[in-house]
């Protein structure tokens, strides 16, 4: 290899670096039954226990005893890999049950199991257009970005409109040709940001204006709802939106997305998306945890009531120390700090000397001048807990000099 080439590789991650945003990953072991507790390894000669502040495991289901078992009992039955593609021997018995259950969790006809939740939003948007020539696709501006792969993969003409601003996604549905098919992309809950989005009157303008929606429940199903269906569920919507996407890796603590519709829908995804087709299915264990989660949660209020107690005590906690964080209405609660440099020393502080562990969040992740801290909150975060994190965040909030907001 001619050197040059190195040279571009280390000038961008030197760009990286320049702007304080070089990406550092935490060695942690979670240690089942102790959650949130994990073991950092600083380094090869140095590990100590530390308390996990920022999982998408939300609800800890990735160390329920029942899941536990049932991804265990799967093994031993079936052994490890699927073995194939969906299509050549990869659709285990395990596969059609999870599938069954998701569509019955969302109230659709049908499921489909992707890879992960990045896969299902690339592989179903990127596929739209081939299915719906003319598509003109409606963005919101601050969507993942596997939608916006997704999206990009499409090549369709797409709109991009403000963050949950209806009228001016009105102004741009509007403005399109009223005999082009139209589908709007959106999230429920944005994991950045703690907001959720207005879903019924989205589905109202995709009613005026002969829209199909599709929307990203990944921050929701499992913690939001009677049955943990999301928030579609939790605001009687469920039938109002065409498409739904999930992931059964956050709150339901495997891996593996999924997308849940109409079953003529989820036949002509099944059929044509590349990376529905092309791919091996998740193990068969996978699969069997994940349903063994879904049937959990769906029949488990008090796990999600503890988790919404968590948050709104460590919200009240925040508001009391006058410290500048993104009061929604969710279960994320992101800490803002707008700074990348200091986002990454206080975080280094925080696991170095107070032996707890918040990732700095930084651009592109969230725009540049917005770095946060996002904290979330589990039904397994106790009072204790948050006595150590408030004692130092307010010793690192003079240390560093930040302003605290006036407490009412
Ligand atoms: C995490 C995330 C995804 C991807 O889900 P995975 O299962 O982790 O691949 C998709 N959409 C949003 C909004 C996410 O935060």
């Amino acid at each position: 290899m001619n050197q040059d080439y190195l040279k571009h590789f280390q000038q961008a991650v030197d760009n990286v670096r320049g702007e304080g945003r070089y990406r550092v990953f935490q060695d942690i072991r979670r240690v089942r039954g102790e959650f949130p507790k994990a073991v950092w390894y600083k380094n090869e000669y140095s590990e100590k226990d530390i308390v996990v502040w920022c999982s998408n495991d939300y609800l800890g289901m990735g160390q329920n005893e029942c899941v536990i078992e049932a991804v265990k009992s799967a093994v031993d039955t079936a052994g490890t890999g699927s073995g194939g593609t969906r299509n050549i021997a990869g659709t285990t018995h395990y596969h059609v049950q999870l599938e069954k259950e998701l569509a019955e969790l969302h109230g659709k006809d049908n499921a489909l199991v992707f890879t992960s939740g990045y896969v299902a939003n690339e592989a179903t948007l990127g596929v739209m257009s081939r299915i719906l020539p003319g598509l003109i696709i409606f963005s919101d501006e601050m969507n993942h970005a596997s939608m916006i792969s997704g999206i990009q993969r499409s090549r369709c003409q797409k709109h991009i409109f403000k963050h949950n601003d209806l009228a001016n996604l009105e102004t741009k549905l509007k403005a399109a040709p009223a005999d082009k098919p139209k589908l709007i992309a959106f999230e429920s809950v944005y994991s950045m940001d703690a907001d959720i989005a207005p879903i019924q009157e989205i589905c109202d303008l995709a009613e005026k204006y002969n829209a199909m929606t599709y929307i990203d429940e990944v921050h929701a199903v499992g913690m939001y709802g009677d049955r943990g269906g999301g928030v579609c569920e939790e605001r009687g919507l469920m039938d109002r939106v065409d498409i739904v996407q999930g992931t059964l890796a956050k709150a339901f603590g495997m891996i593996g997305g999924y997308i849940a519709a109409n079953d003529i829908i989820t036949d002509a995804v099944r059929s044509m998306a590349s990376g529905f087709i092309f791919t091996t299915s998740i193990p068969p264990s996978t699969a069997a945890g994940a349903l063994r989660s879904v049937k959990i949660l769906k029949i488990s209020p008090e796990i999600r009531d503890q988790h919404k107690e968590r948050a709104s005590e460590l919200k009240k906690r925040f508001r009391a120390a006058g410290f500048p964080f993104i009061d929604g209405d969710t279960h994320i609660v992101p800490l803002m700090i707008s700074d990348p440099v200091k986002c990454k020393a206080i975080s280094d502080q925080l696991i170095e000397e107070h032996d707890i562990y918040v990732q700095p969040i930084n651009y592109p992740t969230v725009p540049r001048g917005t770095e946060r801290l996002r904290f979330t909150p589990s039904p397994f975060h106790s009072d204790a807990m948050m006595d150590d994190l408030l004692a130092a965040l307010h010793k690192i909030w003079d240390q560093f000099d930040l302003k605290r907001e006036k407490v009412a």
